[in-house]
């Protein structure tokens, strides 16, 4: 595992967070989990956009400067060594006596991560896994990639004591999103997944399978859909940069379609993992 803290690479055992730091009192910061596939970084240009994006939702200057990260990320991955590499980015508003409001001249606190990604067990992505739904309990900007994953962590939870790999998170029976993923469905050869709005993160993955979508002509619609829908559904499937594409063949204990990944899931994982061997930004 490699680690720099504010642009120093520290052993780990070394890497030390002030005790009054944003993050840790308020959770106020952000983060980036971004996957290399054979040293080549898969879509980190849009993990970096965002990233900036939401800084500027809760009005966090990255003053270490955004191609500095991408150098050191870069970096982190060269001197990691493995195949597959998972990098974990965390900014936070820094450290200062605690009080609410943003202290002012105090500089982020920012680190990456680097190690090795495992990844799922393959008979995932084969046979499919299981989720139940949650009543989303999050705030109302959950477009914003902040470290506040209380709920997730919750949800996720809940998911693992009901034997699921994910909890699917609803607003009064809409589905919104997983506790780490985005949710599509397929009805009649059509996706659908939720709208890219404030109930959910736009995931990096769901955009790239939007892209596939349009170039397979698979048609598509951003649109909301029900708990019903959900369990009607033809196929369902999560997206993630560590998720990737995953089929659910069980919601709630209900058996989704054939009980088995579709073929539309299958189109979509296939042509997902040619990208994974060529992408390379
Ligand atoms: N939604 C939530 C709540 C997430 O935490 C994540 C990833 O961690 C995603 C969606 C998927 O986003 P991405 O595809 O950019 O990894």
């Amino acid at each position: 595992t490699i680690v720099y803290l504010n642009g120093q690479k520290v052993d780990y055992e070394n890497a030390k967070i002030p005790v009054e730091d944003r993050g840790f009192l308020f959770g106020d910061g952000l983060y980036e989990v971004i996957h290399a596939y054979d040293g080549r970084f898969f879509y980190m240009d849009r993990h970096l956009a965002r990233l900036q994006d939401g800084a500027k939702e809760i009005y966090l200057n990255l003053d270490f400067g955004i191609d500095n990260l991408e150098k050191i990320c870069r970096q982190a991955v060269d001197e990691c060594g493995f195949a597959d590499t998972s990098v974990y980015i965390q900014v936070t508003r820094g450290a200062a006596e605690r009080q609410h409001v943003f202290p002012e001249n105090i500089p982020c606190t920012w680190v990456v991560i680097a190690r090795e990604s495992k990844g799922n067990p393959e008979e995932f992505y084969e046979t499919g896994i299981t989720c139940i739904t949650v009543p989303d309990e999050r705030w109302n900007r959950c477009n914003i990639k902040t470290v506040q994953l209380l709920a997730n962590c919750i949800a996720k939870e809940k998911a693992k004591r009901a034997g699921s790999y994910e909890a699917i998170f609803h607003r009064g029976g809409t589905v919104n999103e997983g506790a780490s993923s985005n949710v599509f469905i397929v009805k009649g050869g059509k996706l659908f997944t939720h709208p890219a709005d404030n109930r959910i993160l736009n995931g990096i993955t769901r955009g790239i399978v939007l892209e596939i979508a349009d170039a397979n002509n698979i048609p598509y619609s951003e649109e909301v859909f029900n708990i019903n829908q959900l369990l009607d559904a033809d196929e369902v499937f999560l997206t993630g940069t560590t998720t990737e594409i995953m089929p659910v063949v069980k919601v709630d204990g209900k058996i989704i379609g054939d009980g088995i990944p579709g073929k539309i899931t299958r189109m979509l994982q296939e042509k997902y993992n040619n990208l994974k061997q060529t992408v390379n930004r």
